[in-house]
């Protein structure tokens, strides 16, 4: 279908919001993405991209957090479009979406840069649960300017007890003291120690994806517990 970007917004140097009106409404499950298909020097190539928004379920707009990668070949010519422009996306698809079983355990969430994209409504799905666990987001980034979302976490974290948000500088600024240093990895292995039914989501690049697994099977759990979504397949 074509749609309309109704909406760009920077969220951080080096990610953009982009908001895009569908000619029709469509229905997405959490965690799910679209693939758009651009036009780059008369080739027509496909990026998936994470729906972004923060509940999901029926929508004629679609939200995508996406990172300009300057030596990308399709990024760069996104990042020049303006409100107004027509991309072709695919209907939502995709099997990332919260199992089930995930609902009665303690769910945590990891991930670097726009890999906090398909959480923000499988977050917002996990805590409408009435007797649901704790929820923790892990999220990587290199520098405080590259947190996306982070008022919103903040926010959420006061309003929700059972929610936990870590987001992890890899080159923190002496002045960062409020958030954690280092990799990813260190942070999320507490919560599943002392929660070994825990269910844990990861999404992002490969290395960080490719850590995860391992780590994730030397604290013990099982292929049932862990679900990963890789950016580059
Ligand atoms: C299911 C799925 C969902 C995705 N969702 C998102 C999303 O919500 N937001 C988003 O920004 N991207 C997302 N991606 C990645 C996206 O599809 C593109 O790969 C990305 O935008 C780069 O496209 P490009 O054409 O500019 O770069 P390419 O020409 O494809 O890039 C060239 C190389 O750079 C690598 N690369 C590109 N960007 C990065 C990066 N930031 N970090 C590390 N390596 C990188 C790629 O692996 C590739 O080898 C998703 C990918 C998948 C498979």
């Amino acid at each position: 279908m074509i749609a309309t970007i109704a909406a760009i917004r920077s969220l951080s140097p080096r990610v953009k919001e982009f908001v895009l009106q569908l000619p029709q409404t469509v229905s997405f499950s959490a965690g799910q993405f679209v693939v758009m298909t651009i036009n780059v020097g008369g080739d027509q190539i496909q990026r998936s991209y994470s729906i972004a928004n923060d509940s999901a379920g029926e929508t004629d707009q679609l939200v995508l957090w996406i990172a300009l990668n300057e030596s990308g070949r399709v990024t760069p010519q996104l990042f020049q479009m303006v409100v107004g422009a027509q991309l072709e996306v695919s209907e939502p698809q995709g099997g990332f979406v919260l199992r089930d079983a995930s609902l009665q355990q303690v769910v945590v969430f990891v991930c670097t840069g726009t890999g906090v994209a398909p959480f923000r409504s499988m977050i917002h799905e996990c805590l409408q649960q009435q007797d649901g666990s704790h929820v923790v987001l892990v999220m990587g980034n290199r520098h405080r300017e590259d947190v996306l979302g982070h008022t919103e976490w903040l926010q959420l974290t006061e309003s929700t007890p059972r929610f936990h948000y870590l987001p992890v500088l890899s080159r923190p600024n002496e002045a960062d003291v409020d958030m954690q240093s280092g990799y990813v990895h260190a942070h999320y292995r507490d919560w599943v120690i002392k929660n070994p039914q825990a269910h844990v989501y990861v999404c992002g690049w490969d290395a960080m994806c490719k850590e995860a697994r391992q780590q994730l099977k030397d604290l013990g759990l099982t292929r049932r517990q862990y679900f990963f979504e890789q950016y580059d397949g």
